[in-house]
Parts: C-alpha cells; structure tokens; sequence
C-alpha cells in the first residue's frame, strides 16, 4: 500500500495517531475459488471500519469498539497467542499479533473502532476491522509493508489467532480494490488487476439484500468444503484445483470418488466463470454479468451446496421481478445476495424480493446500491 495523507501538501501525519479506514467487500464473482488458488473479482463497499489509533509506550494494547457491546478490552503485547483472547477483540489483537510473529516491531496502542459494515453478513467486516488495524499499524510504525503484504498479515491473523481457515480473498479487497472498479485477483501470486466497472455510466445498479441470517453450520461446513477441495486436488495429482482446466474436467471428474465431483465441478466452472466476467467488463458489456452471476448461483446451490432458502429465495425473487442476474455473495449459509439491476428497476426488485420474504415468514432483508468504492487508507 502507498503510504496515504489526508491532505496531500499539508504538514506531514501525526506520527503517534490517526485515523484509518477499510472496507467491505461485495465479490461480483468466484466464490470458494479464493483457497483452491483460483481467481475472484471482488469490490470494495462505501461501507467501512475506521479505527482511530494512538501509539502507547506501554505495551498496552486497548481495544474499544463501538459495536463491541460496552467494554474496552486491554491486552499486553507481548502476551499474545492464538486462543488468549475471546470475541470481537480477538480480529484486531489477531493482526498485532500476527504483525509481531511476522518479526515487526508493533508495540501497545488505544485503539477505536467504529464501523457501519454489517456483521455476519457475508460482507467481511471481520476483514474490514483486521484490514484497518494493519494499516494502522503500517503507517504508525513505518513497516513499509504494501497492500498484498499486509493482506497476507491479515489472513495469517483470522486463520492462526482466530482460528477461521478463510482463503485470502477478503484482506486482498478490503487492502486493495480502488473506486471504480472490481479488483481481478489471481489467489495463487496475489497478482492483481483493477477492472473498470462504471455501473452507474451503464444504467445499471448493484443491489445488495443482506437475508439477516447466519446459519450455524457455516464455519464447519467451511472446513469440510475445503479440506474436500485439498483432498480433490491431491488425488488428481495437482498443486490446487486451480490447476484443472474445463477441457480436463470430464476425464479429471472420472477419476474421483462421487462426493467430490460436486465440489471440483463448481470450482473449475466458477474460475472460466470470473474470466468469462472480466471479458465481459473489458468489453464494456456489463449487462452480459447478469446470466453468469445467476449461473454462479445455480453452481453453489446445486454443486457446491452452500446456498440455503433464504438465498435461493432472493435470488429467485429478483431474476423473476426483472434483475439481469443474481447471485449469493461470500461463504454461504445465509449472509448477502447481489443482484445487477437497472437503475430505474431496483424499487420493483426491492419490493418483490422484500414481499417475497415476508410470504416465507422470513425476517424482513436489509438493501441497499453498492457502487464499487475504495480500499484501505488513511482519512485523517
Ligand atoms: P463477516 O466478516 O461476513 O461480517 P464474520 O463472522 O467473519 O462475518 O465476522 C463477524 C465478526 O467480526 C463479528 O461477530 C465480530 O466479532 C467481528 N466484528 C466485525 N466488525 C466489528 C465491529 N465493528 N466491532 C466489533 N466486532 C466486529
Ligand atoms: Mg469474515
């Protein structure tokens, strides 16, 4: 990450304190692609986490957070270590941690934290809040490290201290995405392109319906998805499903016990899927994202089998009432439903899929438009 002011020509940045921001992300496409060395295309939401951290020489490290339900909580450095800390504060102790098990100097700091991403909603505000405390701490401490570097931290942090096996795909978009544009990210070398994606020009809009549900099955599902994934990869004498082409898919499939074809099917179909996406986008032809988000969502559903009622029903209830496509976003089992619609469209959309989930008995969806915004930087 390039080192960012808040006010370019003014006096340097307080070098004790400051202010950080992070986004959410929404990804368009290339769901479970992110830990079987695959690609996404993810953007960042205007929603973020912003922390406001101030250098302690104590070794203190105080977190508070808006939405942390009441108390600070107060750690020592140097005390640190995977499972010595419970709750939210565990995500931004996680990367101080990870930052010092990484060899850099990171010492104590208050720290506060407010965010207006939604928890548990598919939309990374784990990452959001991880992604803020690394820049932080990149900025106050002068690490040096950039975006990719400081999202591998992150990762490190929620995989070792937190104990979530996510792939990288979330610290990369809330670090890296630019406004404008969905980031085409290649998990394997974290290379990584800024793909334009001017909805608004197109007449179109993102419509984000977060369900409100989180089932309780997602973070062992998660473990299983993926240690099938390794298994998959293993038999087929490859580094990373990532490595199997469509062409190679029939024969590669035969070779398989019958459980984890689903899963090898959804993946290789879901990274000719984000290729496929970014052909479109360079093309300029954003309406044509619409069926293969829709096609996305029938892969996960039907193979992949992280889908549930609420998001079949968003999705189902948007494509019926006119959106282009449609598709679940993030891990599954709950969490946000994108939709790609036309601008004049989305209150039609809105009301079908809210009247759609009142019929179900299901809690009332949140929504709103997402125009892709920025990643990880400092505001003040
Ligand atoms: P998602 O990343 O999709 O929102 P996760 O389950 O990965 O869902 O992360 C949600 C968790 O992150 C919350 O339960 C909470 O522990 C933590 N979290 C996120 N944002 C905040 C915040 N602003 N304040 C405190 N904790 C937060
Ligand atoms: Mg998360």
């Amino acid at each position: 990450m390039t080192r960012t002011h808040a006010a370019r020509g003014a006096a340097a940045p307080n070098a004790l304190a400051g202010t950080w921001a992070a986004p959410g992300r929404v990804n368009l496409i290339g769901e479970h692609t992110d830990y079987n060395d695959g690609f996404v295309l993810p953007i960042a939401l205007p929603h973020t986490a912003r922390a406001t951290v101030r250098l302690r020489a104590d070794g203190v490290l105080r977190l508070y957070s808006e939405q942390g339900g009441g108390a600070a909580v107060e750690l020592a450095v140097t005390e640190l270590a995977p499972g010595g800390v419970d709750g939210w504060a565990r995500y931004p102790a996680a990367v101080v941690w990870a930052l010092r098990e990484a060899g850099h100097p990171v010492g104590g700091a208050d720290v506060r934290i407010d965010s207006d991403v939604p928890t548990g909603a598919g939309l990374s505000s784990s990452a959001a809040i991880e992604c803020v405390m690394a820049a932080a701490c990149n900025d106050l401490h002068d690490l040096g490290l950039d975006g990719p570097q400081l999202a591998r931290i992150a990762q490190r942090a929620e995989n070792a201290f937190v104990g979530v096996p996510c792939g990288i795909m979330d610290q990369m978009a809330s670090m890296c995405c630019r406004e404008g544009g969905a980031l085409f990210l290649d998990t394997r070398d974290l290379s990584a392109r800024h793909v334009p994606l001017d909805l608004v020009a197109a007449g179109l809009r993102l419509l984000v319906v977060d369900t409100r549900v989180k089932h309780d099955l997602a973070d062992g599902e998660y473990a299983k998805l993926r240690a099938g994934c390794e298994r998959a990869s293993a038999l087929l004498g490859l580094p990373a499903l990532r490595d199997l082409g469509p062409d190679g898919l029939p024969a590669a499939l035969g070779r398989l016990p019958h459980e984890l074809r689903r899963l090898v099917r959804h993946v290789v179909s879901e990274n000719a899927r984000v290729e496929r996406a970014v052909a479109l986008l360079d093309a300029g032809d954003l309406r044509g994202l619409g069926p293969l988000l829709t096609a996305g969502h029938a892969s996960l559903r039907d193979d992949y089998g992280v889908s549930c009622p609420e998001t079949d029903l968003a999705v189902e209830a948007a494509v019926g009432s006119g959106a282009l496509g449609a598709r679940m976003t993030g891990g599954g089992f709950g969490g946000s439903v994108i939709a790609l619609v036309d601008a004049g469209a989305v209150p039609a959309v809105t009301v079908a899929v809210e009247e759609a989930f009142r019929q179900a008995g299901h809690t009332a969806p949140r929504t709103f438009t997402a125009v892709p915004a920025t990643g990880a930087r400092r505001i003040a």
